[in-house]
């Protein structure tokens, strides 16, 4: 019985066509910025973005924490929301690393109105720490892959820079929702002042994110990138299959869209409740099957499944590259013949 693994779309393995380019890809010295497939990445990405400059990092937390130190003064408040990745899982680096304090805001699913963040500013006063950032999240990761609309990041940017706030999106699965809303993915970065998008989720590249802004702001990134220790020497070796996926496996993000939905309606006949998917995230609940999440969790590691626990009651399932049809179907075979289930 094959391991299906449906932890995250992290798990994707580059293709054939990722190998070559690594292999083939001409390299420089990066920190010297001279690394010509470097080059070629972030001139594809800022394009795509619609931003004047786009750099490429390690990872999608380091495309968060660049902007956030690049944008804020330690003791600065930063608005995010509650379920944030940023807030929840990247170790605290916000206060840690850039010394901000986070004002955390709940929604409905990452929704957050243009009345809270208002309501969270706080006016002048000796007091009072300055606000100077809010972050979004699109699609939202915790909860369930949520895409919203390129008016649902507008209308708060729009406040946000109404006084005086930057905003930083956290797309690291932005091209999810870009598929979602089918609109050009320009559409959610002309309101934000910079933004951050993985390469390794479902667009399958093995390592990197990318952070694109203005210049002026990028030049700032660059020297906190360098200070967190991401300068990169030949970097064009990973860079390499991160323009591969950039431009060749964003439209396929519909398929595991499409997966996701055929698990979610097998899930649901076999009496779970669920979060209805938008995109390639699948959140079912375990009460009233299981005793609690870890049950859950063992239950699918005892059918060679992997699933990601999500809070006390939930359990997440992503779809991606290697979750074709044939592998649901599998799946939901594995669970209904289990004996467990009803
Ligand atoms: C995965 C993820 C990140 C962090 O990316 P890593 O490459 O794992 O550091 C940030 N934000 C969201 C919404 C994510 O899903």
């Amino acid at each position: 019985m094959e391991f299906v693994d449906l932890r995250s779309d992290t798990v994707t393995k580059p293709t054939e066509e990722m190998r070559d380019a690594a292999r083939n890809a001409k390299v420089g010295d990066d920190v010297w910025g001279d690394d010509p497939t470097a080059q070629e990445l972030e001139a594809y990405a800022a394009d795509l973005l619609g931003k004047e400059e786009a750099m490429f990092v390690s990872s999608g937390t380091m495309g968060n924490i660049v902007p956030i130190l690049s944008l804020t003064r330690p003791g600065d408040q930063v608005l995010l929301e509650a379920e944030s990745h940023t807030y929840n899982y990247e170790v605290g680096g916000i206060s840690a690393l850039a010394g901000a304090i986070p004002k955390l805001i709940h929604s409905e699913y990452g929704n957050i109105t243009s009345e809270q963040i208002s309501n969270a500013i706080l006016p002048e006063n000796v007091h009072f720490p300055e606000t100077t950032l809010l972050c979004l999240e699109n699609t939202h990761s915790r909860h369930g892959g949520i895409a919203l609309s390129p008016s649902e990041i507008a209308g708060p940017s729009q406040t946000a820079h109404d006084y005086g706030l930057k905003v930083h999106l956290d797309g690291a699965r932005l091209f999810n929702a870009v598929i979602h809303h089918e609109v050009d993915v320009k559409e959610y970065t002309k309101h934000v002042d910079t933004v951050q998008i993985c390469l390794s989720k479902g667009l399958s590249a093995p390592i990197g994110s990318i952070v694109a802004s203005d210049e002026e702001t990028m030049k700032i990134a660059r020297k906190k990138r360098k200070m967190l220790g991401g300068g990169m020497r030949q970097v064009g070796i990973i860079a390499a299959p991160g323009l591969v996926a950039l431009k060749t496996m964003r439209d396929r993000l519909k398929e595991d869209h499409d997966t996701a939905r055929a698990l979610s309606s097998g899930f649901k006949s076999l009496g779970f409740k669920i979060v209805e998917p938008q995109t390639n995230i699948l959140v079912i609940y375990t009460d009233g099957i299981f005793e609690d999440v870890n049950e859950g969790v063992k239950f699918f590691e005892e059918l060679n499944i992997g699933v990601a626990p999500f809070g006390l009651n939930k359990i997440r399932l992503t779809t991606h590259r290697h979750i074709t049809k044939e592998v649901v179907a599998e799946v939901l075979d594995r669970v209904s013949n289990s004996g467990k289930i009803r």
